[in-house]
């Protein structure tokens, strides 16, 4: 690698670490419905942006414990149904893969702090029950980095000719029974799919064909 890209790389890690710190500035909003109500709702100070629409079109998709992406220009949306609840956020330049972490990290701590299985039962649920989940939200976002729940793997893609830091969720390697685990990445309009080991090593990258 020549210096002029090493020091290109390095400028992306940084921008990437700094990033990771303070993923709170990149995040637009974060939502937890069930089927009828909104439960919860997280938006920076001072934004006064509606998701409803983007809602609306989420809760069609029926399909329990996968996770979707949606591109809408600048903004990433991420959703996943689980446990009966609908799980979304939305944010600019971050990586599907953290934005995934993230979701599963609320879905944790929101099923931990609330006996959801009563409080859904009730027939007049108030959303002001979940209100104190704003402190933990907040905490999440603050402790990501520390909290290691993502791991950034370098990747070497043949097209930008460029080591690239790739984040990876650590929970993909509970979900995978077959190793290595293949992810593909998407940037600046194409695609590389890489082959990633349990000790989150790349074992191999390909340049692949896209279709949508
Ligand atoms: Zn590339």
């Amino acid at each position: 690698m020549t210096n002029d890209k090493k020091v290109k790389v390095k400028f992306i890690e940084q921008i990437l670490n700094i990033m990771l710190e303070d993923i709170k500035e990149y995040i637009q909003f974060i939502n937890i419905s069930s089927e009828d109500l909104v439960l919860f709702e997280w938006k920076p100070l001072r934004s006064f942006k509606s998701y409803i629409l983007d809602m609306n079109i989420i809760k069609e998709n029926k399909v329990s414990d996968i996770f979707f992406h949606i591109n809408k220009g600048n903004l990433k949306i991420v959703h996943i149904r689980k446990h009966d609840l609908i799980y979304t956020i939305g944010a600019n330049n971050i990586q599907y893969q953290i934005l995934e972490a993230l979701l599963e990290e609320i879905d944790r701590q929101f099923n931990e702090m609330y006996d959801l299985d009563v409080l859904l039962s009730f027939s007049n649920t108030n959303p002001s029950m979940f209100k104190h989940f704003k402190i933990q939200i907040e905490q999440i976002m603050e402790n990501f980095h520390s909290s290691n729940l993502v791991k950034k793997v370098d990747v070497l893609c043949r097209v930008c000719k460029a080591t690239l830091p790739m984040y990876v969720k650590r929970s993909i390697m509970e979900s995978e029974t077959s190793f290595p685990v293949p992810l593909v990445y998407i940037h600046k309009g194409h695609a590389i799919v890489t082959y990633i080991d349990k000790d989150f090593v790349v074992r191999g990258v390909e340049l692949v064909h896209i279709n949508s």
